[in-house]
């Protein structure tokens, strides 16, 4: 069975293919312990946050183990089940899996839950019905309040969270502009999510663009990105406006810490408050959360577009894609 380890921490800098290793391990699958079940990892998510894991330094979640397979969200397929109670051959479970084709899991490991496949495309297990839309919602409620008739800018808006974050704020009734880094994006955003404006943040125009398309302010500006592309938000903002920092793609890589202008004096005087968050800080919430996002999903108020790659070697190039930016929508890699 092939997996993929971290060869060694990258404590900074952009992740290359030489920081990766493609190894085959022998399972063997005869004789399962009781409760133990054997998996057939079926779709992987890639996720920005793992870059985080790649380094040696302590955060909200211990670095990756060097040698050890990676491991992050995926769905899997059970292929069999031993005495497993819990779990019967065929079920498909998703959460923290290893990249791994096919492995052996403990099924009372409580960082996964069985699926119902009937219920929604398994892809979507991994996007709006998964930690990526728990993390849109739970962070406009807690932190972001979006009201009627309120600007809410959002940059990485064509990605898995952003293409979320601006739909369900369009579901409430505001005025909704997202920043990407491509006029395709920016397509998508207007034309199939209907947005009130999107901005390309690598045109030249970029801080001219955002102005006029928020002639109002802005209430709430939802933070995936961070750096120069947020430089040109802060002095636009409104007075008591919200911004859910979930995340700050533009530094994972940074060599050195970025200097640019201070945000505090913006956030003074228009008495902001600034919150990050992690999605998981919201855990007691899911059930609730899940329900209103699979009644919006179902009653197509929310489209859920997805980034399909194949085959098991792509998930390294897959990941290393987010940094660049070719996804639109949920990046994820089909096995089978
Ligand atoms: P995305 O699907 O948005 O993929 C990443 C996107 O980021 C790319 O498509 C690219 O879009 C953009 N990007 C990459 N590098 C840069 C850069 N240097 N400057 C500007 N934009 C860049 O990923 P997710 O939706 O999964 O994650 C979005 C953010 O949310 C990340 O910061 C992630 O860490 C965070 N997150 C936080 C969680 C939490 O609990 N707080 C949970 C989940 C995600 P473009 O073409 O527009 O540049």
């Amino acid at each position: 069975s092939k997996q993929i380890v971290l060869k060694n921490y990258i404590e900074s800098g952009t992740p290359t293919l030489e920081d990766f290793e493609e190894k085959t391990v022998k399972i063997s699958t005869e004789e399962l312990q009781a409760e133990e079940i054997v998996v057939r990892l079926e779709i992987v998510s890639p996720d920005p946050y793992m870059r985080g894991r790649m380094t040696s330094r302590k955060s909200y979640i211990p670095p990756f183990e060097i040698g050890k397979p990676i491991s992050g969200y995926g769905i899997g397929k059970v292929t069999k089940a031993g005495s497993s109670s819990k779990y019967a051959v065929g079920d498909y479970i998703m959460g923290q899996l290893p990249w791994q084709e096919e492995f052996i899991y403990n099924s009372n490991s409580p960082y996964v839950n069985k699926i119902d496949s009937t219920l929604a495309p398994l892809e979507s297990f991994l996007s709006v019905l998964g930690m990526v839309g728990l993390t849109a919602y739970h962070g406009l409620k807690e932190i972001g309040e979006p009201k009627q008739g309120e600007t809410v800018v959002v940059s990485g808006a064509a990605g898995a969270v952003g293409q979320l974050v601006v739909q369900i704020c369009k579901i409430k009734g505001c005025k909704v502009v997202g920043i990407a880094g491509s006029d395709d994006k920016i397509k998508y955003l207007v034309e199939e999510l209907g947005l009130d404006a999107g901005v390309n943040y690598n045109s030249p125009t970029y801080k001219l663009d955002l102005g006029k398309a928020v002639p109002n302010g802005i209430d709430v500006y939802w933070e995936n990105v961070g750096g120069v592309v947020s430089d040109a938000v802060w002095p636009l903002l409104n007075k008591f406006a919200r911004i859910p920092l979930c995340g700050v793609i533009s530094q994972y890589n940074n060599t050195e810490m970025e200097v640019g202008p201070r945000i505090e004096g913006y956030l003074l005087k228009t008495s902001s408050k600034l919150q990050g968050f992690i999605v998981s800080n919201y855990i007691s919430k899911n059930g609730e959360a899940l329900k209103q996002l699979a009644e919006w999903y179902k009653s197509g108020q929310i489209k859920d577009r997805h980034t399909v790659d194949n085959g098991f070697s792509q998930i390294v190039p897959s990941f290393l894609a987010l940094f660049k930016g070719t996804n639109t929508g949920k990046m994820m890699v089909k096995l089978t």
